[in-house]
């Protein structure tokens, strides 16, 4: 049989916007030649080509997650826990977010330790490289499923030079960062990730901003950030009760950056954290629309889910965390942080409701996977705070969290129909408890939404997953179903498409989603994945 197929009679929405038409597709050594009749099929000799029938099932290119942490799951001997995006009709993913890439920090570092444990790192083996080329030997030497790229993370670059420390960089070390930054990109990373809200990126000033977004502008490539802030109130800036609400505060500072620089700006996972948060959607959106009708080149992403996974540790304050975990145990400091956690929860409207334990991490509490802290303190008869404790304590503070009000159903549907948006998983597969639908579910979800509200037609959905999202990352060859465009594509039934994940059945696999073939090669067939070769590409962009 070979790797050609011919995917006949289907209703092409090819990526460009275009209105879908009925039509015929050839992959023939991982290319794709579009047949737009019969006379044009009748002209191939179909010896040694898969035909499949697509009859009322639409074919597009293979769905671009423009946000994703797989980075490490990359390079393990364990490729089926691609397999779950794969199954979504994900062919490509674009890794090293929010600050974190599995390069771009200097050689023999003395505080390769914090590289090694940071978030998205913990437990996938030693690194023996620091370069953009470097993972791409990993890569390459383990074979991927989906096809990747990867931005280069300030975060993790600077950790390298100056650790975790508050400090200044020095001089030397200043220009020493933008010396890896840039040599990773011009080694063919699709931009700078920065993680203002993690350790060091919180440290960076404007200026250093500033520098690091030329220097993005100067390769044309893209500065994606998870912003500073992301509710009313968050710990990353000053107090200040009267002043503006910090997630707009966050917006505006990147929306400048990229209105001084020049720079194409991605703002990672546009969420809204907390009741008291959703009422600055409105506000939020009206700030993006100034900066593009100043001209400014900006996008946000966005997953389809209310909630989001985490660390239970990650709403800690600065201060519990620097004497973890004795501090647990102590009297007057938990009585501080009851309070503290009492009115930032008011504040912000959160709650022990919206904790959902994922992964307990501890034999005590491993049971209550996947419920509520609200609901496991009611079934053990204890208070919510104190439980919150105990499970802290119990895991070693290694307990994994869903978060929710990260968004309401609203908000999903608005944010869905602007022009700016682009779609994304965030999520890995978890190693234990419970798994975060957005791993099995979240494009089907987004295809049902669209569907379903029918606010946002068919073909521009498509287009933003597909052509919109490479062009974004300089993906060069792919997002259209194109002659001579590389065969990344994907079949489903617009009709019935559907994620199945529910909060009982979190790894619930999609329906819908047919066929998925990664460069000309089948990767799912009839809604399975195939246990395939990994003939993934590692991309590199150049601009
Ligand atoms: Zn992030």
């Amino acid at each position: 049989m070979g790797n050609a197929f011919l995917l006949k009679n289907g209703l092409l929405v090819d990526g460009s916007g275009e209105k879908a038409r009925t039509a015929h597709v050839l992959m023939q050594q991982g290319r794709l030649t579009v047949l737009e009749n019969d006379a044009a099929v009748a002209q191939v000799k179909l010896d040694g080509i898969t035909e499949i029938d697509c009859t009322d099932k639409v074919i597009a290119p293979g769905f671009i997650d423009v946000h994703s942490h797989m980075d490490y799951f990359a390079i393990t001997d364990s490729p089926e826990d691609f397999d779950p995006f794969v199954s979504q009709g994900i062919t490509t993913m674009v890794v090293g977010n929010c600050g974190f890439s599995p390069f771009g920090f200097k050689c023999g570092t003395e505080h390769q330790h914090l590289i090694e444990n940071s978030l998205f790192k913990a437990g996938h083996g030693d690194i023996n490289w620091s370069s953009f080329l470097g993972y791409q030997e990993q890569i390459q030497s383990h074979g991927s499923r989906p096809n990747l790229l990867s931005l280069v993370g300030h975060g993790v670059c600077r950790t390298s030079l100056n650790g975790f420390n508050s400090s200044a960089l020095t001089e030397q070390q200043y220009q020493e960062m933008l010396t890896l930054l840039d040599e990773s990109l011009a080694q063919g990373a699709a931009g700078v990730s920065l993680g203002l809200q993690y350790k060091p990126g919180v440290f960076a000033d404007m200026d250093e901003l500033k520098d690091v977004a030329k220097l993005v502008k100067k390769h044309d490539k893209v500065l994606t950030v998870h912003a500073k802030a992301y509710s009313v109130l968050s710990g990353t800036y000053p107090m200040n009760p009267f002043g503006k609400a910090h997630n707009l505060r966050a917006i505006d500072e990147m929306l400048d950056l990229a209105r001084e620089t020049g720079v194409k700006l991605q703002f990672s996972h546009l969420i809204f954290v907390g009741e008291k948060t959703w009422p600055t959607l409105q506000q939020a959106i009206d700030k993006f629309d100034r900066a593009i009708a100043d001209g400014v080149d900006v996008k946000f992403d966005m997953f389809p889910y209310p909630f989001g996974a985490t660390l239970l540790n990650t709403i800690l304050p600065e201060w519990v965390m620097a004497d973890m975990p004795r501090v647990l145990r102590k009297t007057l400091p938990m009585l501080r942080l009851r309070f503290e956690a009492y009115f930032g929860f008011k504040q912000v409207g959160l709650g022990y409701d919206c904790i959902q334990i994922t992964d307990a991490c501890c034999e005590e509490y491993s049971q209550y996977n996947g419920k509520f802290v609200s609901e496991i303190a009611e079934a053990v008869g204890k208070g919510e705070f104190e439980v919150m404790i105990e499970i802290l304590d119990l895991s070693n503070a290694e307990a994994r969290v869903m978060f929710h009000r990260y968004y309401n159903d609203e908000i999903i549907q608005t944010l869905m129909q602007h022009p700016a948006a682009l779609f994304m998983t965030d999520s890995w597969p978890e190693p234990s408890g419970i798994e975060n639908a957005a791993t099995f579910g979240a494009f089907p979800k987004f295809l049902q939404i669209a569907r379903d509200s029918g606010n946002v037609p068919l073909e521009k959905l498509i287009q933003r997953m597909t052509q919109e999202a490479a062009e974004r990352f300089g993906i060069k060859e792919r997002g259209l179903i194109k002659n001579d465009y590389i065969a990344d594509a994907v079949v489903f039934d617009w009709k019935t498409v559907k994620d199945n994940t529910s909060r009982s059945a979190c790894s619930a696999a999609p329906t819908g989603i047919d066929h998925v073939f990664v460069n000309g090669v089948q990767s799912v067939k009839d809604g399975k994945a195939l246990v395939g070769e990994r003939n993934g590409d590692f991309i590199k962009a150049i601009a």
